[in-house]
Order: structure tokens, then C-alpha cells, then sequence
């Protein structure tokens, strides 16, 4: 199967459009899946410290960066695997927000990866009632001026919060990775993200599951003699989304990475647009902190 096309962020880095999602994938199951993920030809992953699972992700990268031809590894799955191919984000948590800190939860992220540097590194959740969001970011653009991290950004900002961040930042974020699929298609952010020239990053992009029983997108997959999942996840990309699904089977993994070789028309796109319901799965982020 094929590598996800690849976007670039504002600041001109590459990032793989589908990614791999490892939120409730336990510790000990991530170094697996993830393996799997790598072998069906993702090279995008999202983690989190409070996931409790970079340690996992770090052990199913490993093997294959050390695969590389006289490096001693395999070197039979991805003889040319290197660093430069695969992008890694992960969060700083809710209880590590402030400048000191941050930096702190970084260095812990970073040991646990075992890398010399991560791809993207979120504000996993403005938090607004601890106010710390500006303090937290500016030690996020302290990291990525000494080069530890290539990209910078937030997750689950309102347009508020954007609006408060960029009074104080420096450097725009690159992403803002929101709840996001047909139930609670989030226009307003959109289009703000696009006037500011911020990437959106679909969290739970198949509404954790449970979209995929909408009759609509059950309509659609019959007609294109594909899944439920695989028409959400190429509604995501039609729209420009990076969208990073999670699954826990072989074949779902690889079910979902093989979107890029149909299209949904545009009678398919106003039927899926339709389907917005302000229906959230995961929280508010003003109840968040
Ligand atoms: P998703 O929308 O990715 O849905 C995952 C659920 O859908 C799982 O129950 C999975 O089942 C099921 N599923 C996946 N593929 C298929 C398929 N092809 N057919 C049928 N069922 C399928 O939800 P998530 O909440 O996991 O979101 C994805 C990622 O987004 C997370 O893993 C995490 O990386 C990120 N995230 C970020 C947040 C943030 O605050 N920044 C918050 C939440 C998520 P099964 O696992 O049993 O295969």
C-alpha cells in the first residue's frame, strides 16, 4: 500500500496527511501497532504523554530506524527507513502547562521517544481557566528556535484561544488538532485556521466509531463499494484535513490508509456536509483544565 500523500505546514515541513492515532492504545499493544502501521505504509504518528504509550511508539519505530543496510538491524521490511520518513507528534499535558514546566515535560517525552528530535509538539488542551496557554507556548517556540522539535502547534483551541495566543506568539502555530468529523464539522475554526494559515488536524476523525453508522455515510460506501470508515476518512482528505484515525485490527489499519485511490463527488461532499449536528464525542475545551 502506498504512503499517505504528504502536506506542508506553514513553516514548509512535510507532514503525512493520515497518520496513525494512539489515544486508549494500551502500552503494551503500542510497539505492535504501531509495527503494523509502519508495514501498511504509515509513516504518521500521534501520541501523547498522557497516552502513557510513547515508550510503545518508540519501540515499534526503532527497530525499523536501525534496519537501515550495515546498521546491524533487519533490514528486510525498510531497508531505506530513516528518521527524515517518519513524522512522530506528541502533547504536553494539562498539569505540566507554564514555561519550566513545559520544558520538563518535554525532556521527558523526548527520553521516552528516544529521539534526537520530534516532528510536532501540541499544547494537547488550552486549559483556560489556569490562563498558563501563552506561558506554555512560548516555551514550545523556545524548543523549536533550538531545533529540538520542527513543528509547533495547538490542540483543541477555540477561536478565542487562538485570538488570546496570538497577542503574545512568535511563531504561528502549525496545526490546531480539534475534535472533528461529520457529526461537528467545526467551520467556524476552519476558516480561521485558514486566514491564519494554520493546518487542521482531525482528532477522532471517524467521531470514535460511531459516525460510521450514520445512514448517509452508509449510502455513500454502498454506492462507492467501500466502507463507512474509508468514505469519512476521504471526505477528510477531499476537505484538506490531516485527519489521524486509530484502530486496533490489521485490517482496519489497512482498511484506513486505502483512501487514495477513489473519489467522493461533489453530490457525495454536500450529502456528507450535510450531516453536521454539533455533536461532540470528546469534551468541551472550555471544560477542560
Ligand atoms: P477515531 O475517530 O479514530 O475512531 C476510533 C474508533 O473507531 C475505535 O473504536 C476503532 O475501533 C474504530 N475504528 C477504526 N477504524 C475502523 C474501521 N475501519 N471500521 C470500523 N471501526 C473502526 O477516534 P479516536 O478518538 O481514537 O481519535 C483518533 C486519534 O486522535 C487518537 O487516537 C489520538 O491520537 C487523537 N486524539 C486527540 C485528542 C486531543 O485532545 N488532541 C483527543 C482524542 C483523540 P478499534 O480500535 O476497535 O479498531
Amino acid at each position: 500500500m502506498r504512503t499517505p500523500p504528504r502536506l506542508s505546514l506553514n513553516n514548509g515541513v512535510l507532514i503525512h496527511q493520515l497518520g496513525f492515532g494512539l489515544y486508549k492504545v494500551p502500552p503494551a499493544d503500542a510497539a505492535g501497532l504501531v509495527a503494523v502501521a509502519l508495514a501498511a505504509g504509515y509513516r504518521h504518528f500521534d501520541t501523547a504523554a498522557m497516552y502513557g504509550n510513547e515508550l510503545g511508539v518508540a519501540r515499534g519505530i526503532s527497530p525499523e530506524l536501525s534496519a537501515r543496510p550495515g546498521s546491524g538491524g533487519s533490514g528486510e521490511l525498510f531497508p531505506a527507513l530513516s528518521r527524515d520518513d517518519v513524522f512522530i507528534t506528541t502533547k504536553v499535558w494539562n498539569d505540566h502547562h507554564g514555561y519550566d514546566a513545559t520544558l520538563r515535560a518535554f525532556d521527558n517525552s523526548m527520553v521516552n521517544l528516544g529521539l534526537d528530535y520530534i516532528d510536532m509538539y501540541l499544547i494537547h488542551w488550552p486549559c483556560p481557566r489556569r490562563g498558563l496557554f501563552p506561558e506554555t507556548y512560548r516555551a514550545l517556540e523556545t524548543l523549536y528556535r533550538e531545533g529540538k522539535v520542527r513543528a509547533i502547534g495547538v490542540s483543541n483551541f477555540q477561536p478565542a484561544h487562538l485570538d488570546r495566543l496570538l497577542q503574545t506568539a512568535e511563531v504561528v502555530p502549525a496545526v490546531n488538532q480539534i475534535e472533528l468529523h461529520p457529526w461537528l464539522q467545526q467551520e467556524e475554526l476552519r476558516s480561521k485556521h485558514r486566514e491564519l494559515g494554520i493546518m487542521t488536524q482531525a482528532w477522532s476523525p471517524l467521531g470514535r466509531g460511531q459516525v460510521l453508522a450514520d445512514p448517509v455515510v452508509q449510502a455513500c460506501a454502498a454506492e462507492h463499494h467501500r466502507t463507512p470508515a474509508q468514505v469519512i476518512l476521504r471526505w477528510h482528505m477531499q476537505l484538506g484535513h490531516i485527519a489521524i484515525p486509530k484502530a486496533s485490527s490489521e485490517a482496519r489499519i489497512r482498511e484506513n490508509l486505502n483512501v487514495f485511490n477513489f473519489e467522493l463527488s461533489d453530490r457525495d461532499m454536500a450529502a456528507l456536509a450535510g450531516l453536521e449536528r454539533g455533536q461532540r464525542i470528546g469534551s468541551h475545551p472550555d471544560n477542560v483544565n
